[in-house]
């Protein structure tokens, strides 16, 4: 086997623009990649084998200046199963789902798709993207290539664990509560959530829409940069897509005010997690930025306000699958048996949870009490955040406060497994964009710092996410992988 799937993305491209390697052996590279490794991973769902080696064919036909004009001519991506894709199945993770075939592409797919890239397959994830572990598929757990027994992070755990291992240098990610950067930082990977409203959501399931978005992840923050652009920008089909405002507000190259949150350094961080942080703090300063103590005073009510908000527009969102309009159906005696006996053997334990939990906090008699004050709470750490960028540039904080855990180590336990979304849920409640990149490891495992920006920054983000990778030592391969 060839070690075109050691490249990045820029150099598979730029290779494939200059004519020395051809898009169908960079394919092949990534294909036997996968069919090596990914049994013992578990990153895929589905592989377009013959799709992708014909696509690479195709590309191989194309002049030099074609190749150039098509930004991800020659590389492989990979694509969240949530997402839907005309001519591959889209399963969300979920029975419900298992044989649905969308008759179109989402309009991210458009994109990827016109920009040259070559889609390799689609990645596991926790049903509807619900959970931060990757266990809660319908279809068989994903495991993290830096340690098999241990989770790749969620929900999207097969992306992150794909781009990990070298199965691809690409893949989208959905983020609703945090589920590309949180797997990003267990996989030792960058992963960016966009602002609210930059990257179109048509095409996406919906799992709570208020808070979801799409965003790229890669092993790289050049390379992510490059899959963010080709799938950015506005799009009548989604009505929350927004054109970015032209003015911005970062200084160039810096030295910027770098705000750290007094309430994401405090108790409940592995040490682990902390030294790799204090060591990357150390490189900013060293940079000459300025380190500044703030406050975000409301982010103990994130994972509440978060869990609230999130089922309850998933129970809504979730009440399309009714045996009728998509996938699977369980005949029942009547009518109202069929909804209920499709809707018992779709869904899984923890849709199902967050379908009840989500049904009441919307009932009526309880609104009040659980949706509306979550959405002032809401807007309470959003102000919390608009006040912190009136000081300062950026905000940086440890993505998660551990690194990944055990598989089935939080199977009987959801508050704890909810409790490890509280440093990225508060970037969506907030709309803002969050990257999180590889900062060293913690006994073998990676630990990822978080990035935050006012909205619509992403070009600043990523330029101070580069500018820190750039100072630091790369990570190695992952070590439960066999490289060779
Ligand atoms: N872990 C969070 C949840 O379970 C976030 C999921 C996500 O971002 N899709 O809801």
């Amino acid at each position: 086997m060839d070690n075109h799937w050691r490249a990045t993305a820029h150099e598979l491209h730029q290779h494939f623009v200059e004519g020395k390697i051809s898009a169908e052996a960079v394919v092949s590279s990534h294909l036997q990649r996968i069919a090596a490794r990914d049994g013992e991973i578990g990153a895929f769902l589905h592989v377009n084998e013959e799709g992708a080696l014909a696509r690479a064919k195709e590309q191989d036909g194309w002049a030099e200046g074609k190749r150039a004009d098509h930004p991800l001519s020659g590389v492989p991506v990979a694509v969240k199963d949530n997402i839907v894709t005309r001519g591959m199945p889209t399963t969300a993770g979920s029975k419900i789902l298992r044989d649905f075939m969308s008759p179109f592409d989402a309009a991210v797919i458009e994109k990827l798709l016109a920009a040259g890239a070559i889609i390799v397959g689609k990645t596991n994830l926790d049903e509807f993207a619900m959970g931060s572990s990757t266990e809660h598929s319908a279809w068989h757990p994903t495991h993290n290539p830096w340690e098999l027994s241990r989770v790749p992070g969620g929900s999207s755990g097969g992306s992150a664990a794909a781009v990990a291992a070298g199965l691809t240098p690409l893949a989208l990610g959905s983020d609703t509560g945090g589920s590309i950067r949180q797997p990003a930082s267990y996989c030792g990977i960058v992963g960016m959530k966009p602002t609210y409203g930059r990257v179109s959501r048509y095409g996406l399931i919906a799992f709570a829409s208020s808070l979801d978005q799409i965003g790229p992840m890669a092993r790289s923050v050049e390379d992510a940069r490059l899959l963010y652009e080709a799938i950015e920008g506005v799009d009548p089909r989604d009505s929350t897509s927004t054109a970015a405002p032209s003015a911005t507000l970062a200084r160039g190259n810096g030295p910027w005010r770098i705000g750290l949150p007094r309430e994401y350094f405090g108790e409940g961080i592995e040490p682990g997690v902390r030294a790799a942080m204090d060591q990357a703090l150390e490189r900013l300063r060293s940079l000459g930025h300025q380190l500044v103590e703030i406050s975000l005073p409301h982010t103990s009510y994130a994972i509440a306000t978060y869990y609230l908000i999130a089922p309850a527009e998933a129970s809504s969102n979730l009440s399309r699958y009714d045996g009728v309009r998509y996938g699977m159906r369980v005949d029942g005696h009547d009518l109202v048996n069929m909804y209920e006996t499709t809707r018992d053997q779709g869904f899984g334990a923890e849709v199902k949870r967050r379908i009840l939990l989500g049904t009441h906090a919307l009932s009526a008699g309880y609104y009040d009490a659980y949706y509306l004050t979550a959405q002032k709470v809401r807007t309470l750490i959003r102000r919390d955040f608009d006040q912190a960028f009136g000081q300062v540039d950026f905000i940086v904080t440890p993505t998660t406060p551990d690194c990944a855990f055990p598989l089935g180590s939080r199977d009987d336990d959801p508050i704890k497994m909810y409790l490890g979304d509280i440093f990225t849920a508060t970037a969506n409640l907030a709309g803002i964009p969050g990257l999180s990149m590889p900062v060293g490891l913690s006994e073998g495992l990676p630990v990822g710092l978080q990035w935050l920006a006012p909205p619509f920054q992403e070009s600043q983000l990523f330029q101070a996410a580069a500018a820190l990778e750039a100072v630091l030592p790369k990570l190695p391969w992952p070590t439960g992988v066999d490289h060779e």
